[in-house]
């Protein structure tokens, strides 16, 4: 039966494939009771499936691809360990014995007790553990139901497999990158959570917020995913197939001609010329960054060399990393962001994960609270400023006085170089990400302290309409267009280019095509996406004439009606 559904959108693209559901975080089992004689039989079966899973974790282990994360032994080790530990194989058939119930709900019982203790440790990377548990115990209930065992997801992905998850944290997300997959959609998240910039910047079409994907659809199930609109075909008939095949080549094919466009400057018609630059995550996207023709790095996310490691990157590893980047950009400038963990990026053994985190200890807050870690990183960049135009950008300020500890920092550490003798760029520019309501009510004081200028709409906005951009049941409420958003954004650019400090934005917005024009009308010259994004915005930039944008911009900075905005936008972009 051919069915659709609707998420919300992430990343352009269609994608036709085969469905991969990625495990079911929640266990969900029948419960039955067994007369007496059954009971034996019951443990036995039990049994069984914990001999078979043994066996499966022993043939995953001599059978492990050679191209799998170094972690890959570890992850084994743990779940092989988790499944001998007599808490969750010998105290279910303790249960069966007693309570004569079936294998699998002794299994769930034992399994949900398990992962209420580990809830309540104080330490995050201990909590974490329970999804460790729960996979074990699922690996353990797909034995029980008869299920042949499965090889790890990244195994069996190729390029016509299309990801189902309930959710995929931006550090899953990051291990499938080397993978070819064709696509991949979850039931949770919003457009701007870190997973979903990380799709975009994979350029894999992808959407997001389907709430229960992950339980209608079947393992193999044909799909047409359209990325742009977020919608989801299940099982779809010939003639659709054929439609969505057509709009794949002819997207294609419009990529291949925009790509052309590489080696143009993005000059407007009236000879302005616009910075486009691109994020990056991790030194190896640079390749991608120069084939789409981006003219920089406007946002080196540092944290990405952090996630899915038991040991963080030491200073060596890390200036290996900026280094690389530096000069592998060929004097173009290259600015890379103090690690922004906290929130939904967090490292193993990090401490308590606070009961607000995109409130707490997060980006800048968390730098500052481990000097340690924010020393060795600020020497790896300092040390990359040698290779390259390197400049430093500082995520989630809100004040001075935290301007002014980072910046004696930042000294410091020179401080500390200059005695050992190890040579940086002394003029290195310093930077600060507009992303807090807050400062973006103090760029005068922050244009004083600081080099240049980033502007985070994806933060900006989740901290403006106080909206968790990680949660798909308030995604509808993120919104780029309500009028203090476009009233803020427009009062940061302006007043940036008053103060004559150099204003870019990295967030989302900056590739969001339909944005292009009215940001160039709020008078923003610096653009920073992910990098597939730049030949649209270059062709969109090249066919606009920067006279013709002041009427249109102001009155939508003067509209307060949602419905006229998107008119006026829409007039905007027809010119
Ligand atoms: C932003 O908030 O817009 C931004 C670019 O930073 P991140 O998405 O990494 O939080
Ligand atoms: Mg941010």
């Amino acid at each position: 039966m051919s069915f659709t559904m609707h998420g919300i959108a992430v990343s352009n693209g269609i994608a036709i494939g085969h469905a991969h559901l990625i495990s079911h975080s929640s266990l969900e089992v029948a419960h039955y009771i067994l007369p007496a004689h059954f009971v034996d039989s019951e443990i036995e079966r039990f049994d069984a499936a914990l001999l078979a899973t043994r066996q499966e974790f022993s043939n995953l282990r001599s059978n492990r691809p050679t191209h799998a994360a170094a972690e890959f032994d570890a992850f084994l080790e743990l779940h092989q360990m988790i499944l001998d530990d007599p808490l969750l194989c010998a105290a279910p058939r303790e249960l069966i014995a007693l309570e004569h119930c079936n294998a699998e709900w002794a299994l769930k019982v034992q399994t949900d007790t398990l992962v209420t203790q580990f809830d309540e440790f104080e330490d995050a990377y201990l909590r974490e553990r329970q999804t460790d548990v729960k996979q074990v115990a699922e690996r353990l209930l797909k034995r029980l139901a008869g299920h042949p065992g499965h090889q790890p997801s990244p195994v069996r992905l190729d390029v016509e497999t299309i990801l189902v998850a309930h959710d995929l944290s931006p550090a899953d997300l990051i291990q499938f990158k080397p993978q070819q997959y064709a696509a991949f959609i979850t039931d949770a998240g919003g457009a701007t959570s870190h997973t979903a910039i990380i799709a975009r910047s994979l350029n894999t079409p992808c959407a997001v917020g389907f709430h229960n994907a992950r339980d209608l659809l079947r393992e193999d199930d044909l799909m047409i995913l359209d990325g742009e609109q977020g919608v989801l075909i299940i099982n779809p008939d010939k003639s659709i197939l054929a439609e969505y095949k057509l709009r794949q080549s002819a997207r294609n094919l419009d990529r291949r001609k925009l790509k052309r466009l590489r080696h143009s400057p993005a000059n407007t018609l009236d000879g302005t010329f616009i910075e486009l630059q691109a994020n990056i995550e991790k030194p190896g996207d640079i390749s991608e960054v120069k084939e789409n023709g981006a003219t920089g790095i406007g946002l080196f996310r540092s944290e990405f060399l952090f996630l899915n490691r038991d040991v963080l990157p030491d200073e060596d590893e890390q200036f290996e990393a900026y280094r690389a980047v530096a000069s592998g950009m060929d004097g173009q400038s290259v600015t890379i962001r103090t690690f922004d963990l906290g929130a939904d990026k967090q490292i193993k053994g990090m401490g308590r994960v606070a009961s607000n985190p995109a409130l707490g200890l997060r980006a800048i807050r968390l730098c500052l609270a481990e000097p340690k870690l924010f020393r060795t990183q600020l020497r790896a960049m300092l040390r990359a400023t040698c290779y390259g135009r390197v400049k430093i950008l500082v995520p989630m300020l809100s004040c001075v006085a935290e301007i002014n500890q980072t910046l004696q920092f930042i000294a410091a550490t020179k401080k500390g170089l200059d005695e050992e003798g190890i040579p940086y760029n002394p003029e290195v520019k310093i930077g600060g990400m507009i992303e807090i309501p807050a400062a973006a009510l103090s760029l005068h004081a922050f244009a004083k302290k600081l080099d240049f200028l980033s502007i985070g709409t994806n933060d900006l906005i989740q901290y403006m309409l106080a909206i968790d951009r990680t949660d798909e049941d308030v995604a509808h409420l993120y919104d780029p267009l309500h009028p203090a958003v476009l009233n803020v954004l427009h009062h940061i650019i302006s007043t940036s280019n008053k103060l004559h400090i150099p204003v870019s934005v990295c967030g989302e917005m900056a590739g969001e095509l339909s944005y292009t024009r009215l940001l160039l009308g709020f008078g923003l010259r610096n653009f920073s996406m992910f990098s597939a994004q730049v030949p649209s915005i270059k062709q969109r930039i090249l066919t606009t004439s920067l006279m013709d944008i002041p009427i249109l911009t102001q009155k939508i900075l003067r509209a307060d009606d949602p419905i006229k905005i998107r008119q006026l936008l829409g007039k905007l972009n027809a010119l």
